[in-house]
């Protein structure tokens, strides 16, 4: 399983589950360029605990909405590190509001933040992928693109077009040995679900079968798996990473 020199691009590596794939790649040797918007301190302050760990860690600003600026983080990796092995498409938001409250500024902001940005992202790691005639792309879903959920018509939306987009993207690059899988976490204790109101939390809670809410650890252990050589026959694939919360048939 290690990903000894594989370079990997790490979006909203900042936060919650993002870090902890940026912790978990690091700690497998990777070489990761994780990216962050808002969260500056944050960034420096888990650069600087990596690196004086051995790791190769080195954050960029990155703002998914810009798609110019995702082409020239692109650029930058590839210019420092002279290929692209991974691109792993985290960063994401909620607007949550019932349908009737639910602004056209919420649903934009949800969609080119949560899926927009998965184009711009993939669609500029495609030429050093090409060229190598390698690499892996892991898109971070969610179980509410699988199964909806009130409260969420924007954020469900942009998840379940996240799993669409994977799905043809795998189907473009599959002959070109680019393999493109998403993941769909269920309840994972973050910055984001800690917005929940308690009962919120505790329902989620009772609809897992394993009893636990999950962590970032979770999902990096998947998103290292589905980076390894471990995982070269798998693409275009969904895998819901939730304690059983929603079963895929
Ligand atoms: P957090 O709110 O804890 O962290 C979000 C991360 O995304 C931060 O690093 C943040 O960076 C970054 N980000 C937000 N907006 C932008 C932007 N415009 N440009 C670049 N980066 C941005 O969220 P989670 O860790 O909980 O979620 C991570 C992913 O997992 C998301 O895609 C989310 O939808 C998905 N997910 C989460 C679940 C959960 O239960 N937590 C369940 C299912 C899916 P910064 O702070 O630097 O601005």
């Amino acid at each position: 399983m290690s990903l000894a020199g594989k370079v990997v691009i790490v979006t909203g590596g900042s936060r919650g589950i993002g870090e902890a794939i940026v912790r978990h790649l690091a700690g497998e040797g990777a070489h990761v360029h994780a990216t962050y918007n808002a969260s500056s301190e944050r960034a420096e302050k888990i650069q600087a605990e990596l690196q004086g760990q051995g790791g190769h860690v080195q954050f960029h600003r990155l703002d998914v909405r810009d798609s110019s600026m995702c082409v020239q983080l692109v650029e930058t990796v590839v210019g420092s590190s002279g290929k692209v092995d991974g691109l792993i498409n985290n960063a994401g938001i909620t607007r949550d509001a019932l349908l009737l409250r639910m602004s056209e500024q919420d649903w934009d902001e949800v969609l080119t933040t949560n899926l927009r940005s998965v184009f711009a992202m993939t669609k500029a790691v495609l030429r050093p992928m090409l060229t190598q005639r390698s690499g892996r792309i892991i898109n971070i879903s969610s179980v509410v693109g699988i199964t909806g959920n009130a409260g969420q018509a924007n954020y469900a939306a942009a998840k379940a077009g996240v799993i669409a987009f994977t799905k043809s993207i795998a189907r473009e690059l599959a002959s070109r040995n680019i393999l493109v899988n998403c993941i769909a976490p269920g309840y994972i204790e973050t910055d984001m679900t800690g917005k929940l109101s308690p009962q919120q939390q505790q329902a989620l809670l009772g609809s897992i079968p394993l009893g636990r809410a999950g962590v970032g650890a979770d999902i990096a252990a998947v998103v290292a798996f589905l980076l390894s050589d471990a995982a070269s026959y798998i693409t275009g694939q969904t895998i819901a990473v939730d304690g059983g919360m929603v079963m895929l048939p």
